[in-house]
């Protein structure tokens, strides 16, 4: 079993640069990131003394524009989680149509014990680090897991204060009021919910008798939960780090939010009457809202979370991965076996990028459209990557994740190939 992010990244690519042919150069350009950067980002603490941060940048490839993808603090990243999701980065874009490669960063540390002040220090420190290599049209880095637009706005205020000019353009996920605009703090959970009414279309099922359980509730999973209810669907579990809860009669992800930031976990909503009853809904453990018996399941929490161990075990009509890397190869090949067709990460989340993207366009412009039309030109885009990659899998024969790979990595290794060189 595999469980380094990395060693999956790879391997999906080469089932589809195999079946492409893609030559032995171009390959060994696709399999390893262009740049990796690290170094230790000292930060001054509130109580004077100064710690240590290690960080990292990992820009895996530029080939279609400049490189693109978050940045994630929390104390598990690691050096190859980095590496793979920047390598799922170049794949979600090209497959997207948009004009950026794939990149991304981590720090390590426990944002929820840092003080605001301290992760402002943090924030900067990693602009300071890291001011050479990133720019709106070098590397373009947005919120990922446990950094939000708030630490983007420093990040941005660093940056045009160490280069002397205005560049909105350099971070994406920036507030409103610093060239943010408002559709991108969902856009995520937006696109996620375009790709689960695609795949729904397909397996014939109508909103109002689809049951959908959902794994984490960060600002993807949350916000899914709430376009999904808001057009019928009824989530019947959702869970945090800590725990989860079902209802089979269906939950409401408003308030289940509202009982989270009052009580802290998801788990001790059980009891709370508005968000679910004690006669219908019981807890249950994250591994055990995995293999529940519903139409659509949604890992929205982190990487490897359906592994060999456990694929066996999915009962859900098919998968719908708003998280990058959710499903380990092993577990891709059982879930095909099973014909439970899996929406890749790389099509199903990649509204974040897409609303990163036409943020960036705007800011380029100077010119901003309303949240409409940004919604709709997103929409479009996931719509009309799931139907290319549905007909390239099933021209081929294999599964989604292959049918998108088919078409991201074509698109890259055409433009590698086109630059030439060495
Ligand atoms: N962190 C998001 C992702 O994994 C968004 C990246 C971006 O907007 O650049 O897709």
């Amino acid at each position: 079993m595999v469980d380094n992010p990395f060693e999956s990244a790879k391997k999906q690519l080469k089932a589809a640069a195999d079946l492409l042919g893609v030559d032995k150069r171009t390959f060994s350009v696709l399999s390893q990131p262009k740049n990796e950067l690290t170094d230790d980002i000292p930060v001054r603490m509130d109580d004077g003394h100064t710690q240590n941060y290690n960080s990292f940048r990992i820009q895996h490839n530029d080939a279609l524009g400049p490189f693109k993808g978050g940045i994630r603090f929390s104390q598990d990243v690691s050096m190859d989680e980095v590496k793979a999701l920047s390598m799922w980065m170049t794949w979600k874009s090209a497959l997207a149509g948009i004009p950026f490669g794939g990149a991304k960063g981590g720090v390590i540390c426990d944002p929820k014990v840092l003080s605001q002040a301290e992760l402002e220090r943090l924030s900067r420190g990693y602009v300071q680090q890291y001011v050479d290599n990133i720019g709106p049209d070098k590397d373009i880095p947005a919120p990922d897991m446990y950094t939000n637009s708030q630490i983007m706005a420093w990040m941005l205020d660093e940056y045009e204060k160490l280069t002397g000019h205005h560049a909105p353009g350099a971070f994406t996920g920036k507030p409103v009021e610093l060239g943010g605009i408002p559709a991108r703090e969902a856009a995520t959970g937006y696109g996620g919910f375009v790709a689960v009414q695609e795949i729904a279309k397909l397996l014939k099922l109508k909103p109002k008798s689809t049951t959908v359980a959902i794994q984490g509730f960060g600002n993807v999973g949350h916000n899914a939960a709430e376009f999904l209810f808001d057009a019928g669907y009824k989530i019947v579990a959702l869970s945090d780090s800590q725990g989860a809860i079902y209802n089979k009669s269906g939950l409401d992800p408003g308030a289940a939010m509202a009982c989270k930031l009052e009580k802290g976990m998801i788990a001790k909503c059980y009891y709370a009457g508005s968000v679910t009853d004690k006669a219908k809904a019981r807890v249950i453990g994250n591994d055990e809202l995995l293999e529940l018996d519903v139409d659509i399941l949604i890992p929205a929490a982190t990487e490897n979370q359906i592994t060999a161990k456990n694929a066996g075990s999915i009962r859900a009509r098919a998968v719908v991965e708003l998280a990058n890397g959710p499903t380990a190869p092993e577990a891709d090949k059982i879930l095909h076996q099973g014909k439970i067709p899996v929406v890749p990460d790389v099509l199903a989340n990649a509204g974040g990028v897409i609303g990163s993207y036409f943020e960036w366009v705007q800011n380029n412009y100077g010119y901003y459209w309303t949240t409409k039309e940004v919604n709709e030109k997103l929409a479009r885009i996931i719509t009309t990557s799931f139907v290319n990659v549905l007909e390239r899998s099933r021209e081929h024969k294999v599964d989604l994740r292959t049918g998108a790979y088919l078409l991201a990595v074509s698109r890259v290794a055409k433009a590698v190939q086109l630059r030439g060189g060495d």
